[in-house]
């Protein structure tokens, strides 16, 4: 499983990667990277992103 970050909206706020309890989400400079061994969909980034640049399950965030 994994979340779909969307590259064209993401800006780098790091705020997924650090509410993430699985630690499945990790900023790189200029792109999330989610390890999808330890990605669960629990949908938690969605929620977080200032932006709507997550999606899980098919379910996409707000923009802010
Ligand atoms: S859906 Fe949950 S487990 Fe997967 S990257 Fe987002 S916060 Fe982490
Ligand atoms: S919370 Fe959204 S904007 Fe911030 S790093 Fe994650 S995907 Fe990008």
């Amino acid at each position: 499983m994994a979340a779909k970050i969307d590259k064209e909206l993401c800006c780098y706020c790091g705020g997924c990667a650090s509410v993430c309890p699985f630690s499945a989400l990790e900023l790189k400079g200029t792109y999330v990277k989610c390890d999808p061994e330890k990605c669960v969909d629990c949908g938690i980034c969605v929620k977080i992103c200032p932006v709507g640049a997550i999606e899980v399950k098919g379910q996409r965030g707000e923009n802010k």
